[in-house]
């Protein structure tokens, strides 16, 4: 079938959708195949449960005049993105980055959906299949979209760009995320500026953080950018004025009262700013949009029990965000401070080393303990108190929990750090 036949179908359903469990009436089911699962196998109940059309790639289960056959579901479902994309005409805002994309790309939303109607990444559909997916999520209606994009090698970024062709980009940072992926730092810097590559190549616009020595450099001959920074001229200013814990920032002014925490966050709210100011949004609705945007999913979230007060980061962890987080939770004047660590993962071989250089500067604070846990953080050579695992954390933690005072969890998506909670009251 052509791009264009299909598009045309597309256009006559209520939406792509990849999940059997999650089949809206009139949907596109598109039979993907991963690891464990072959799409293919549910078509048929795809069809039942609602679906206007299944897209397969495995001729047994070409049954019915409902399901269409094609040589590669996910190759199609990236086609049909791209043409999609083109169909648009929308301005498209590309985000990418070791940290703070998804955060960043909410704050930008928010921002933007005060004069534009926009449309965003939904949570973390980042990669090959959810950026189609975003990309395919925008009608007509849409006047401008925010697209999140991730990577753990290099050429994703690449790839993602062809499909969704930005008009516009930020890349949050170059950090050590997805070591094992993208071979070292340099893979890492190399990887995200993919986005950079692809703005420039097409003579598009490029956000970007003046204070960040690597995006400057990356950015010195090229005309078409627009950026922020604290401490020198540039196009907006915006300085960070507390992070105690909550980061407020000074912009044209005005203060701004996010209630995100981690002085980390400045240049996530800083982009945002930017972008904002960039489309002629009014000041107030930016200080607005901002003041007003909660975080969740386990992202830097503050909870307030009868006895803690606990700072829940453990969405994710990578070297450069764990050092960020207990920077900034040493920079809180409150007491008895407890950090909670899980072990870092996708570092490949620089693990060892990376978990013992956090060790080391968790340990180098003043906290009045220090817990890591980990098969990662457990051969570390530390004073913390370490752990193989959580479980064997969680038995030893609850026979001798802090009285009171403020704990930091953080560590890998993988650990799971959130099931302390229940300890803790
Ligand atoms: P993912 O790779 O999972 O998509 P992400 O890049 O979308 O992650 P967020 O989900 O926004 O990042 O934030 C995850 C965590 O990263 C935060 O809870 C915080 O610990 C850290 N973080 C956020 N922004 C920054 C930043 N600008 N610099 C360093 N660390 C950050
Ligand atoms: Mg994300």
């Amino acid at each position: 079938m052509k791009i264009e036949e299909l598009h045309s179908y597309f256009l006559n359903t209520s939406g792509v959708i990849t999940d059997t469990r999650k089949i809206e009436d009139n949907c596109l089911f598109f039979a993907l195949k991963g690891e464990n699962f072959n799409g293919n196998k549910f078509a048929e109940e795809a069809l039942k449960k609602g679906a206007a059309y299944a897209i397969i790639d495995q001729e047994e289960y070409h049954t019915s005049n409902k399901t269409i056959l094609v040589s590669n579901t996910l190759e199609a479902l990236q086609q049909l993105a791209s043409y999609h994309r083109k169909y648009l005409n929308i301005p498209i805002i590309a985000l990418t980055g070791s940290n703070g994309k998804t955060t960043t790309k909410e704050l930008i939303n928010a921002v933007l959906s005060k004069k534009f109607s926009t449309k965003a990444t939904k949570g973390n559909l980042n990669n090959h299949i959810g950026v189609p997916i975003t990309l395919l999520s925008m009608d007509n209606k849409v006047e401008m979209g925010v697209v999140e994009m991730g990577a753990n090698h290099l050429k994703e970024i690449e790839q993602l760009c062809n499909i969704a062709t930005p008009d516009y980009g930020y890349i949050t940072n170059f950090g050590k995320a997805h070591l094992e992926g993208f071979g070292g730092v340099e893979g890492v810097i190399k990887g995200k500026s993919e986005l950079y590559n692809h703005l420039i190549n097409n003579h598009k616009t490029v956000f970007f953080n003046a204070d960040d020595a690597i995006q400057k450099e990356k950015l010195e001959n090229y005309q078409k950018k627009y950026g922020f920074s604290a401490i020198s001229a540039s196009d907006v200013k915006v300085n960070l004025t507390s992070a105690d814990p909550f980061v407020e920032v000074l912009y044209k002014n005005k203060a701004i009262k996010s209630q995100l925490i981690g002085a980390y966050n400045y240049t996530n709210i800083a982009a945002a700013i930017t972008i904002g100011c960039y489309f002629k949004v009014p000041t107030e609705a930016i200080k607005e949009a901002i003041e007003a945007y909660l975080p969740s999913n386990n992202r830097s979230q503050i909870i307030k029990t009868r006895k803690y007060k606990i700072i829940l980061d453990a969405y994710n962890a990578n070297p450069t965000s764990m050092k960020a987080a207990l920077e900034n939770f040493s920079a809180l004047k409150d007491d008895h401070k407890t950090v909670i660590l899980g072990d870092m993962f996708e570092l490949g071989p620089s693990a060892k080393e990376e978990h013992q250089i956090i060790a080391d500067i968790a340990t180098g604070y003043n906290f009045e303990r220090v817990f890591l846990i980990g098969s990662h953080f457990y051969e570390a050579n530390t004073q913390g108190l370490k752990f193989k695992d959580f479980d064997a954390f969680k038995k030893s933690f609850q026979t001798d929990l802090p009285t009171k005072g403020t704990i930091l969890i953080k560590g890998s998506r993988g650990m799971a750090l959130e099931r302390i909670l229940d300890v803790l009251n």
